[in-house]
C-alpha cells in the first residue's frame, strides 16, 4: 500500500495559504499553482492550461515530463537512488564521457546547482593559478552563494551580504578595453556569460569574446564561460560558446542538465582540473541526477532539437520584431533564448498572458525574457506573440 502524501483536497487558496505561514518569503511568485506539465504546456490546479514561455526558466529544454527523462528516470530510481562518490556509478561515467564530448573540455566535475558550478569555477581557478582576484561583468548574475554571489552585479543582492570575496573586478560588458584595462598578472580567472541572462539577454558583439580570450592568454589568467543559463541547446548549439569558436578554460553548466532534475557541473581543461581531495560533494553526480541528464541530452540528439531550436528561434523571432506594438525598443537572443526589451516594466504584460494562458517572464525590470521548450509548435508561438500583443 503506497501512501500518498498529497492532500486532495487541496485547492490554490489553501496552498496559498500555508506557504505564506510555512515557507520563507523569498519569492514574488504568480497567484497560480501548478500540477502537471507535458511538452510545452503546464496546468493549474484549477484545470487551466498555460504555454509555457518560462521553462523553469531555461531549464525545461527538452519539454516537461519527456517521456525519456520520465522513463529514465523511474528505472533508475528502481536500481539506484544515491550512493556517494566514495563509489563508481554506470550513470555517471557514461554522462561524463558523454559530457566531455558535447563541451569539447577535459574534466567534468559535478555538482547539484549552478550556484555550485560557480563556486567550483572559483575554487578551481584560485588554486590552479595560486591567484586571488576575478573579473566579472555589469549586469552579471551567476548565483547567490556568497563565492557565487562576489562575482554577481547587482547591489541589492550583495549589499546585505557584505563582505563578500573581496577582489572581484566589474567592468562593462561587452567592452573590450574594459577588459584589458582590468585583467592582470594577479587576475585569476574572467567570468563571463556567452549571452547574459538575468541581465536581460544580452548578446555580445561579434569578436567579444575571441578578444577576451586574447587577453586572458596575455596575462595567463583563465577564461570560465557561465554557461549556466545558455547551455543545453538553448542558443541553438549544444553550447552557446560554440557560436564563437573560444574555448574556455572552465565551464560552468546546470539548469537543463537533468531535464529538470536538479543539477551542475563544470567541465576544465586537463591541466586545469581538480585533484585528489581539492573539492567535493555528497550529491554531485548522483546516479538518478546522471540518468535524467543522459536522457535528456539523448532527446535532443534524438529529435534534432538543436536544428530545431534555431529554426524556432528565428521564427519566433521574427514574429515578434513583426509586432504592432510601439513600446518594443529591440528583440534579441540566440536559438530559443530571448529578450524583447520594452520602454518600461513588463509585469503587466506577464500578468496579462497569465490570464490568457501564456507564461511570460520579466528579467531585468523591463526585458521579456522568451525561453519555451524546444517543442513548442510554430502554432504555439503565433499565440504567444498575439498575446504579448494584445497585452
Ligand atoms: C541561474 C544561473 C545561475 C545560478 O544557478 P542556480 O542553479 O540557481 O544556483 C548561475 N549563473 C547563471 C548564468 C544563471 O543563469
Amino acid at each position: 500500500m503506497i501512501r500518498d502524501f498529497l492532500d486532495p483536497n487541496l485547492n490554490f487558496e489553501k496552498i496559498n495559504q500555508i506557504d505564506s505561514s510555512c515557507v520563507m518569503q523569498t519569492y514574488t511568485r504568480q497567484p497560480i499553482a501548478l500540477v502537471r506539465g507535458k511538452g510545452s504546456l503546464v496546468f493549474d490546479i484549477e484545470g487551466r492550461k498555460y504555454i509555457d514561455c518560462v521553462a523553469g526558466i531555461a531549464v525545461n529544454n527538452v519539454g516537461h515530463c519527456h517521456p525519456a527523462v520520465v522513463e529514465s528516470i523511474k528505472n533508475q530510481a528502481e536500481q539506484l537512488i544515491h550512493v556517494s562518490n566514495l563509489y563508481y556509478t554506470s550513470p555517471q561515467a557514461m554522462l561524463a564521457e558523454k559530457l566531455v564530448s558535447i563541451t569539447g573540455m577535459d574534466r567534468i566535475f559535478f555538482c547539484n546547482s549552478g550556484t555550485e558550478a560557480v563556486e567550483a569555477a572559483m575554487k578551481l581557478a584560485r588554486t590552479r593559478t595560486g591567484r586571488q582576484n576575478f573579473v566579472s561583468t555589469y549586469g552579471a548574475f551567476h548565483g547567490r552563494s556568497m563565492g557565487a554571489l562576489s562575482l554577481t552585479h547587482k547591489e541589492a543582492y550583495r549589499n546585505p551580504f557584505r563582505p563578500l570575496v573581496e577582489n572581484v573586478d566589474f567592468v562593462p560588458y561587452n567592452d573590450i578595453k574594459a577588459v584589458s584595462e582590468s585583467v592582470d598578472q594577479d587576475t585569476a580567472a574572467v567570468i563571463i556569460e556567452p549571452i547574459q541572462g538575468e541581465a536581460g539577454v544580452n548578446v555580445p558583439s561579434p569578436g567579444y569574446l575571441q578578444e577576451v580570450r586574447r587577453i586572458c592568454d596575455e596575462n595567463d589568467a583563465l577564461l570560465i564561460f557561465d554557461e549556466v543559463q545558455t547551455g543545453f541547446g538553448r542558443t541553438g548549439t549544444w553550447f552557446c560558446r560554440q557560436h564563437s569558436g573560444v574555448l574556455p578554460d572552465i565551464m560552468t553548466m546546470a539548469k537543463a542538465m537533468g531535464g529538470g532534475f536538479p543539477m551542475g557541473a563544470i567541465a576544465s581543461r586537463e591541466d586545469i582540473s581538480f585533484g585528489k581531495g581539492e573539492h567535493a560533494s555528497t550529491f554531485g553526480g548522483n546516479p538518478l541526477a546522471c540518468a535524467a541528464s543522459l536522457a535528456a541530452i539523448g532527446a535532443i540528439e534524438d529529435e534534432n532539437m538543436l536544428e530545431r531550436c534555431t529554426r524556432l528561434g528565428e521564427y519566433f523571432m521574427s514574429r515578434l520584431k513583426g509586432m504592432s506594438r510601439d513600446d518594443i525598443l529591440d528583440v534579441r537572443g540566440a536559438g530559443l533564448m530571448i529578450g524583447v526589451e520594452l520602454g518600461a516594466d513588463c509585469g503587466d504584460i506577464v500578468s496579462y498572458g497569465r490570464e490568457n494562458g501564456v507564461l511570460l517572464n520579466c528579467t531585468s525590470d523591463s526585458v521579456l525574457r522568451l525561453v519555451p521548450p524546444f517543442v513548442i509548435t510554430e502554432e504555439q508561438i503565433d499565440t504567444v506573440v498575439d498575446t504579448i500583443e494584445q497585452a
